[in-house]
């Protein structure tokens, strides 16, 4: 049906490429483009073993708007697939612009020298699409990605009104180091040593770093810690679900990693502010993720599941009505896949799918838009057929 051009070759961007390898009535042809190029050559030799595929690759700078529409025009793919960094997200999507090329990512884009992620920046290209008739499909991973749909889908078939979402992701998976992050080092800490935030009756209310903690009992994966974060999909979800009274989001975290977190914080290894070094100016967080474990290593180390869900409460007939949707994913078995912890995969697999309902025309509308703006129903049925079956809980315990 046409060609993708995945940008990136880290975990996620190596599950989607199997992913889109495996769907390939839908992905005749793919081209892997990132920084090092040895990392596009190894992962199209690991393709090309295991699929009938044609895969190109190519060295690409993606802060480097010229270079990236060469490419584009040099490629002449039906999407791209933003899976570099958060921070490249607007050169991408101005290069897709002047190419008029569909844009997916998995993450909002944010600021290198500012640890602030909002939507305002991607939504602010809206009517730019619009015009060039291109569709911009954003967060198109798990969270944000699957929540949204969860919650779309939600809304289409169980509720006349949604007030309360509790997005859990719980991840019980165990890598055997003391101190790893799953994904992207630098992103995740950045994440999660911010503020957190939630929203309800209309505004934000802010609270310290992991001020709020909960504990639950997660099926497959057992009880567990989890702290009230800020995510991107809290504000796109705050606005696109009618009637919603608050929205929140949790996460799991261990003893070790948030003890190693806070040591790291005290001693300014999480630090966005450059130093010098030597004589050399050095970011320490950039450091810090040079001497961290890669995520993409700890596929063969990591056993145990991820349940990631939503916890919808509202409404239905007039009746007060509750929710769970959500996945189990098995770290062990994502690797014997796709050689990948799960992780990378429940972020992989439901960007092959937005990339994929681009290309068939199922999710394209010119503009801007987050997965929950459009139809669930095909998403949910993918993510079945993918990799991420998904399961209903009519009488979940409530975070309280
Ligand atoms: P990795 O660090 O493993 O991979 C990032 C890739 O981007 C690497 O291949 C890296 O190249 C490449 N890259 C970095 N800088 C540049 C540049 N200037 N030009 C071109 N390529 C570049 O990250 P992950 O795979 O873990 O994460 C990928 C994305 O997915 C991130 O945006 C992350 O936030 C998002 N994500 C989303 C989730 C969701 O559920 N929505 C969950 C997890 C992640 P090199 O190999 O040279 O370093």
């Amino acid at each position: 049906m046409g060609k993708v051009l995945i940008i990136g070759a880290g975990g996620v961007a190596g599950v989607a490429a199997h992913k889109c390898a495996q769907n390939n009535e839908v992905f005749h042809e793919i081209c892997i483009a990132s920084r090092t190029k040895s990392k596009c050559d190894a992962l199209k030799r690991e393709l090309e073993d295991k699929y009938p595929v044609k895969i190109t690759t190519a060295e690409i700078d993606a802060t480097n708007v010229p270079a990236l529409i060469a490419l584009i025009e040099q490629e002449r793919p039906t999407v791209v697939l933003n899976l570099a960094l958060p921070y490249h997200d607007l050169p991408i999507m101005d290069a897709c612009l002047a190419t008029k090329t569909h844009y997916v990512d998995t993450a909002n884009y944010e600021p290198e020298d500012t640890a602030k992620f909002e939507y305002s920046w991607q939504w602010a290209y809206r009517q730019r699409y619009e015009e060039a008739g291109i569709t911009g499909l954003l967060g198109s991973g798990f969270d944000p990605g699957v929540t949204g749909v969860f919650s779309a889908y939600a809304l289409k078939h169980y509720f006349d009104e949604i007030h309360y979402i509790d997005i859990l992701d719980c991840n019980g998976g165990d890598h055997g180091y003391p101190f790893a992050t799953n994904f992207n080092p630098e992103i995740n800490i950045r994440e999660v040593s911010a503020k957190g935030r939630y929203w309800e009756n209309g505004e934000w209310i802010e609270t310290e770093p992991m001020e709020i903690k909960r504990v639950y009992d997660f099926e497959a994966v057992g009880q567990k810690d989890m702290y009230l974060l800020y995510h991107e999909e809290l504000e796109s979800l705050a606005q696109n679900i009618p009637g919603l009274k608050r929205i929140r989001f949790f996460m799991t975290f261990g003893e070790s990693y948030l003890r190693h977190l806070k040591c790291l914080e005290n001693v300014g290894m999480t630090s966005i502010e450059p130093i010098l070094f030597e004589g050399k100016e050095i970011i320490p967080l950039q450091f810090l993720k040079a001497v961290l474990p890669d995520p993409a290593s700890l596929g063969p180390r990591t056993k145990g599941k991820t349940n990631i869900g939503c916890i919808f409460q509202g409404v239905k007939d007039g009746k007060p009505k509750n929710l769970y949707i959500y996945n189990i994913c098995d770290h062990e078995e994502c690797f014997r896949e796709v050689g990948s912890q799960a992780i990378s995969y429940t972020t992989g697999v439901p960007a092959m799918i937005g990339a994929a309902l681009v290309m068939k025309g199922l999710w394209q509308k010119p503009g801007v838009y987050n997965v929950e703006d459009f139809d669930p129903d095909p998403f949910m049925e993918a993510l079945n057929k993918w990799g991420l079956p998904w399961q209903i809980d009519e009488n979940p315990t409530l975070v309280d």
